[in-house]
Parts: structure tokens; C-alpha cells; sequence
């Protein structure tokens, strides 16, 4: 389609004196009027709903080119948005494509009615009833503030028209734009749209008491102009002999607020109205300076009340309202509120961000919240160029909402997600339940992957199955903390499971070889081997993905390691012994070690020639229990049966075990430990050293001693002859003034 076929659509009598009211409003309140296109608009509008008639009867373009005359009149937007508006309903409603009128009006007016088409099926689906969610939502799907207020107008034309429609539907149509449309009205500062859809709505849904407060209203409308035409006699001659121009207004009729404010007060209408205000507005070019003048006129005639002065003049509200605000006392004792301010800023007051279209002024703001939002919409589109509304919406988009997507239920519940959220994320958002038991996801209608990232405006629908279906690769797909939470919680748990069975497995192969690590020790182990944590080794032992025989030499490795690692701390120890008791433990360390031969012991029956040690873990004497285990290099190694490695041992490795038994050997001497606890006190150790030096073939190798808070612990290695000699001993050392246990140290 193209401008010349438009153009040949012929416009009958009554058309065209539509169409010269539409441009004679357009040419009073804009500034640039490209006539031929709103022409050419106006015809397609006429051509693309012919035979179409409204519920009124009239016919259809009716309605397009009164929210055309809104968009002109009432809001002052600009050429572009008069053409949008005529043919809002065109794309929707007919043949006629967004790519048609691409073709013929360019693409900013497609752009337009494609917005305020999005924008209505936004509306159609929601369920959310939070205007500061769903402007949130409106302005990240509109790209061009345009956008919004030509919707704001077409609702306005609808609502006003509303009497033709059935009950229900007007019922519908009041709520809704009582809740949504009304409040987002008032966030984008057009007051008087606002007002008017409340009062409409209010005299469809609750006719009695708007009924009430209208005749109220009508009541009292005789005195009420008698009142304010005898306060304004005397100011009013001043304000001419001044030269100033103006316009007097009452209080406004804004019948919704003054119920909703008796309601709120419980108070009769004539406490809420009966508070008398007069707004005096000066005409362009007038200043604030003027508005001060007039100030200074009101409280020479009449006494002001200094605590119910305000200046909003020098000190804009946030939402960018200006006036000045006095109470004064008439001579009759009424207290009358009056109002100053200029035309802009009474029309900013009135009209919001569209007084902008005609209004500016300087100044830069770059605003993060809501409450700031209006104000910084009126210093954006201050500037005079048309391409502003849509920087505005980018800028506003970027700075605002650059994190946040929305997507829908498939109810229609908004549901708000940070941008990069996938259907995981969502799925989680509904209810933890529903994001464990995710199987398959809808968008728009179309099933897509789990993690699919989300558009705004996307309607999504997640496929749940009986089970839990959590997936730990997930947690690369999601960007919302709960999700992320929830799956690392789900793997976690998964990983305690799996590593339950691996500690499990491992404490059944440790118990059969009598093996006893503690947690520490265990940690220690599982570092050696790679590991991060305990947890790690055991899910990966539980998850088969390693051998338990590993961790099993491991340990075995570590345990012996460990017992060298023991003698080393005893040899330091020993080290620092007092030199008396180092000479001693020296002089029968020599002795003892002579005493140690190839006759002290039976090995398996009496094999000869074989070489033997005693293991340095439990130390055996004549009397003990004892075994031998071959050794990898061929050695015998002596334990005794009772010792723990000799366990394990017996268990992992029976075919190395050799029995052993002790030969009579009345001259040796075998190297033991005894391990004491008692009170300390002066001369102890010499008293123990004592004993010991005095016992029959004692031969003390070291003794070792710790005191803590008056308690004494010592061990004492020394050489014995065997079992019972070594009993005796023991006996003798419990006798010493102090010790109260003495046992064999293993
Ligand atoms: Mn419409």
C-alpha cells in the first residue's frame, strides 16, 4: 500500500467536517500540522472500518478520530501521534498491515501502533492488579512514551463512551481501569485524565453515591460562586490595575476524591467540601515573580495563616508540581485556601508529562526511582526534538529497568525476574516444587529447553512430572539466588547421599582390617590423595568413580608413616632430657641392646637362622602374646597379638603370619614403656628415678614428663626382662608419693 492508494479514498460531507474540526483542534494545540498525512490517516480510518458501527450505533471511526482529537487537545502530543491514533484500531481490526501502513506513513507511526497493539495485549492478559508493576512493565514494552498516552486516550474515549455497553462488560471495563489505568495516570502526572477516569468509573460502579455527592456538589454551587465572586471583588481590580491577566478557578470537581476523603475522614460532605479554595492563574508570559506580586495583593486584604504557607514554587514537589499555597481569614472569620501559579505550571499540574509537548525548560536528570520518574519525564522531553520520547523510553529502560524482565503465568500473573532469568529460573520462582519437578518448558505456546533464557512479555507454562528432575548442570542455566540456592541445596544433598554409601563401604572394608583413623587423620588422607574434603572422597567412592583399595593403601601408608613420624617426636624429646637421667637412660640403652638376639624367641616351631625385629608399634616382652609377619624384604617383624596394626595385619594379610613363642632367656632385657599419672611435686622425677635405679636389671632408656595445673603424666621407657618383672615394677612406681596409676604404654 502506498500514500497514492490512500489518497484516492473519497471522504463524504459528514467526514469532512470531521475532519476540519480534527485539524482546526490540531492546528490550537500543536505546533507543526502535516495536514495531507492526517487527511490521509483520517480516510484509511474511514476506508478500513466501513460498514463497522460502535455499540452507540455511530459509525466506527468515530472512535479513532475522537481519541485522535485527545491525543491533539488533551494530552498535546504531536503530529505523528494524531496519524498513530486515527488508525490505532486499523492494524487491529482489519485487512490493513503494520507493513501497509509502514509503506505509507513511515516508520515511526508504525512503530506507534504497533506499541499501543502490544501494549493492549498486555492489558487483555494481566492479572496483576500493581500499577507500579504494570507501568513497570508497559514502559519496558514500549519503546516510545507516545505510546502510552495514545492508549491513555483511546481508554479515555471508551470509558466516556461507556453507557452503551452491556452491564457486565461496563463493570469490567470501570474496574480495570480503576485499578490500572487511573493510578498509572497519576504516576505519569496527567491528574485531570486521572480524575476523569475515576469520576466515570465511580459513576458506573457505585451510582448512588456518586449521585449523591453530584447533587451535593450542584447543591452548593450558588453560594459556593456568591462566596468566592465577593472574596475576589477587591483582588481582583488589583490584579487588572496591575496589568496582570488571570484566571480564577474554584475547587476543583473532583467528585471520586472528595468521597473517597469522607469516606477516609468519616466525615459529612459538608466538613470536607465546605473548606473553600480559590486557584488564581496567571496567563503566559507570566513569572513566578508575578505569582509572588499577587501573593503580597491577597494578604494586604485578607490576615494569612503563616503555618499553612507553602512554596512550591522555589521547592518543586517531586512529581514536578508548582504553586504556591496560602490559608487566609476573611473578615467573616472563613478560612479560604488560595492557590498561585502560573499557566505552565498550573497546565503541568493538570496535564503532567504531556504539558511537556508545549512546555520547556532546561536542566538534566538522570532518576532511579519511581517517585522521581515523572519529573525527570518532563526535563527529557523537554527538548524540542520529536526523536526525545523515544530516547526518553531508552534512557528510562537503560537506567531504571535495566535488570529486571516480565514474563507472564499462564494465568496471567506477572511474575518480575532479573534479565538473563531462563525457564529455570521461573519454574523456581512459582514454587520450589515446580522448578524440582520441571520436565519440559512452553513459551508462547511452543515448547522450548528448561533453559531457554526469557523475553519480556513471554507467557510461560513449566511441565512438571511426578519426580524430582533436578539436573546440576542447572545451576549454569539460572541467574535468580533462589534458584541457584535450591539446586545447589538439591546437589548437596545428593552428594551427602552418594558419600554415605562411600563412607559406608569404606567403614565395612576398615572394620574387617581393623583399621581406626580419626576424622582428622582422615582429612589428612583424603588431601594426600587429591581430595578437597572427606565428603568429596567418599561420594566419589560411593559414585564408584574411585577404587576403595586406593584409599586403603593410603591409610595403611599413612598409619606407618605416622608411627616414624612418632619416634622422631620421641628421640627430640628425649633431647632435652636432664642430663642425669640421659646418662642413665644412655648407659642401659647400650646394655639393653646386647641383650637382644636371635635366641629370645621360638619363630614358627623353631626355624633357625631367621632375622627378627620387635615392632616398634607395641613393643613385646618375654610373656607377651606374640606373632611374626614377614615383611616385604623378607624381615620378621615381632607384635604382639594384641597390638592394632598386628590385627589388621592378620586380617589383610594371613599368609605372611608366622607363629611365634619366647624361648627361655633368663639375662635379656626388652624395651617398654609405662605410662604414669599423678599429682606433681618437688623432687618427683627423683624419687621415680630412684625406684627404678634401685629395681633388680632395671634399666630406664628415657623418661618423659608433662605438667599442666598440678597434675604429672610421664612415661618411662626402660628395659625389662620380661611380663612379670615388668608388673613389678609398675607395682613399685604406683607406691611413689603422688603417682596414682601406672600402666604399660603401648
Ligand atoms: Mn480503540
Amino acid at each position: 500500500m502506498t500514500r497514492q492508494d490512500v489518497a484516492i479514498f473519497e471522504l463524504d460531507k459528514q467526514q469532512k467536517g470531521h475532519l476540519d474540526d480534527l485539524l482546526k483542534v490540531c492546528h490550537t494545540h500543536l505546533e507543526y500540522v502535516d495536514e495531507a498525512m492526517i487527511r490521509d490517516a483520517f480516510a484509511l480510518a474511514c476506508q478500513s472500518h466501513k460498514g463497522v458501527t460502535r455499540a452507540s450505533g455511530e459509525p466506527y471511526y468515530l472512535h479513532p478520530l475522537e481519541v485522535a482529537k485527545i491525543v491533539a487537545s488533551e494530552l498535546s502530543i504531536d503530529g505523528e501521534s494524531v496519524v498513530a491514533a486515527l488508525i490505532h484500531d486499523t492494524v487491529e481490526d482489519t485487512d490493513v498491515t503494520l507493513v501497509d501502513v509502514r509503506g505509507v506513513f513511515g516508520e515511526t507511526v508504525a512503530n506507534l501502533i504497533d506499541g499501543v497493539t502490544k501494549i493492549e495485549g498486555v492489558f487483555k492478559n494481566r492479572q496483576s492488579k500493581q500499577a507500579e508493576t504494570f507501568m513497570k512493565l508497559i514502559l519496558s514494552m514500549a519503546d516510545d512514551i507516545r505510546v502510552v498516552l495514545i492508549k491513555f486516550a483511546d481508554r479515555l474515549h471508551n470509558i466516556r463512551t461507556l453507557q452503551y455497553l452491556p452491564r457486565e462488560k461496563q463493570m469490567k471495563i470501570a474496574s480495570e481501569t480503576l485499578d490500572l489505568y487511573a493510578p498509572l495516570a497519576h504516576r505519569f502526572g496527567l491528574y485531570q485524565i486521572k480524575n476523569e477516569f475515576e469520576d466515570l468509573c465511580f459513576k458506573l460502579l457505585d451510582p448512588n453515591s456518586y449521585n449523591f455527592v453530584a447533587r451535593k456538589l450542584r447543591e452548593k454551587k450558588a453560594a459556593r460562586e456568591a462566596f468566592i465572586a465577593e472574596f475576589m471583588e477587591p483582588i481582583e481590580d488589583e490584579l487588572r490595575d496591575h496589568g496582570l491577566t488571570f484566571e480564577i478557578k474554584g475547587r476543583p470537581k473532583h467528585i471520586y476524591s472528595i468521597y473517597r476523603k469522607m469516606q477516609r475522614q468519616q466525615k459529612p460532605f459538608e466538613e470536607i467540601y465546605d473548606l473553600f479554595a480559590i486557584r488564581i492563574i496567571l496567563e503566559d508570559p507570566h513569572t513566578k515573580e508575578d505569582c509572588w506580586r499577587v501573593y503580597s495583593m491577597i494578604t494586604d486584604w485578607y490576615t494569612p495563616i503563616p503555618k499553612r504557607f507553602r512554596d512550591f514554587i522555589s521547592v518543586p514537589k517531586a512529581n514536578g508540581y508548582q504553586s504556591l499555597h496560602t490559608t487566609v481569614i476573611t473578615k467573616s472569620g472563613q478560612r479560604v485556601e488560595v492557590q498561585i501559579r502560573t499557566r505552565r505550571m498550573d497546565e503541568i499540574a493538570e496535564r503532567g508529562l504531556a504539558a511537556h509537548w508545549k512546555y520547556k525548560e532546561g536542566g538534566h536528570a538522570g532518576s532511579q526511582t519511581l517517585e522521581q520518574f515523572v519529573s525527570w519525564v518532563r526535563e527529557v522531553l523537554d527538548t524540542p526534538r520529536p526523536e526525545a520520547a523515544t530516547e526518553f523510553v531508552k534512557d528510562f529502560q537503560l537506567n531504571l529497568y535495566q535488570d529486571e524482565i516480565y514474563v507472564f503465568t499462564p494465568k496471567g500473573d506477572l511474575k518480575t525476574l532479573p534479565r538473563g532469568a531462563s525457564c529455570i529460573d521461573f519454574a523456581f520462582e512459582i514454587h520450589s516444587e515446580v522448578g524440582e519437578r520441571a520436565m519440559a518448558a512452553k513459551v508462547n505456546g511452543k515448547l522450548v529447553p528448561l533453559r531457554q533464557k526469557l523475553k519480556i512479555g513471554d507467557q510461560v507454562d513449566i511441565v512438571t512430572g511426578p519426580k524430582v528432575n533436578v539436573n546440576p548442570d542447572w545451576i549454569e542455566d539460572v541467574v535468580t539466588h533462589k534458584a541457584k540456592a535450591r539446586i545447589r541445596q538439591f546437589v548437596r544433598q545428593r552428594q551427602r547421599e552418594v558419600s554415605d554409601r562411600g563412607r559406608e563401604a569404606w567403614e565395612k572394608r576398615a572394620k574387617r582390617s581393623s583399621i581406626e583413623l580419626s576424622d582428622q587423620e582422615f582429612m589428612k588422607v583424603s588431601h594426600q590423595l587429591g581430595f578437597d574434603s572427606l565428603l568429596v572422597m567418599f561420594y566419589e567412592i560411593g559414585a564408584d568413580k574411585y577404587d576403595i583399595g586406593k584409599l586403603y593403601r593410603a591409610v595403611k601408608d599413612f598409619k606407618s608413616k605416622g608411627r616414624l613420624e612418632k619416634e622422631e617426636e620421641q628421640k627430640e624429646l628425649e633431647s632435652i632430657l636432664t642430663p642425669t637421667l640421659e646418662e642413665v637412660g644412655q648407659k642401659f640403652n647400650q646394655e639393653a641392646k646386647k641383650g637382644i638376639n636371635e635366641q629370645s624367641l621360638l619363630i614358627d616351631g623353631g626355624l633357625n637362622h631367621v632375622k627378627y625385629h620387635f615392632a616398634h608399634c607395641c613393643n613385646p616382652i618375654p610373656g607377651d602374646e606374640v606373632m611374626g609377619f614377614i615383611s616385604r624384604t623378607g624381615d620378621v617383624k615381632i607384635h604382639r597379638t594384641s597390638c592394632k596394626n598386628a590385627i589388621h595385619l592378620m586380617n589383610s594379610d594371613g599368609e605372611r603370619i608366622l607363629e611365634a613363642s619366647w624361648a627361655r632367656t633368663p639375662d635379656m632385657q626388652f624395651l617398654a614403656a609405662i605410662k604414669l599419672v599423678g599429682e606433681d611435686r618437688v623432687g618427683l622425677i627423683n624419687d621415680l628415678t630412684d625406684v627404678l635405679s634401685k629395681s633388680l636389671k632395671t634399666n630406664m632408656k628415657s623418661i618423659n614428663v608433662s605438667s599442666d595445673s598440678g597434675m604429672f603424666e610421664g612415661i618411662v621407657t626402660l628395659y625389662v626382662a620380661d611380663l612379670s618383672h615388668l608388673g613389678q615394677i609398675m607395682e613399685k612406681l604406683k607406691r611413689v608419693e603422688g603417682i596414682r596409676t601406672a600402666h604399660r604404654f603401648e
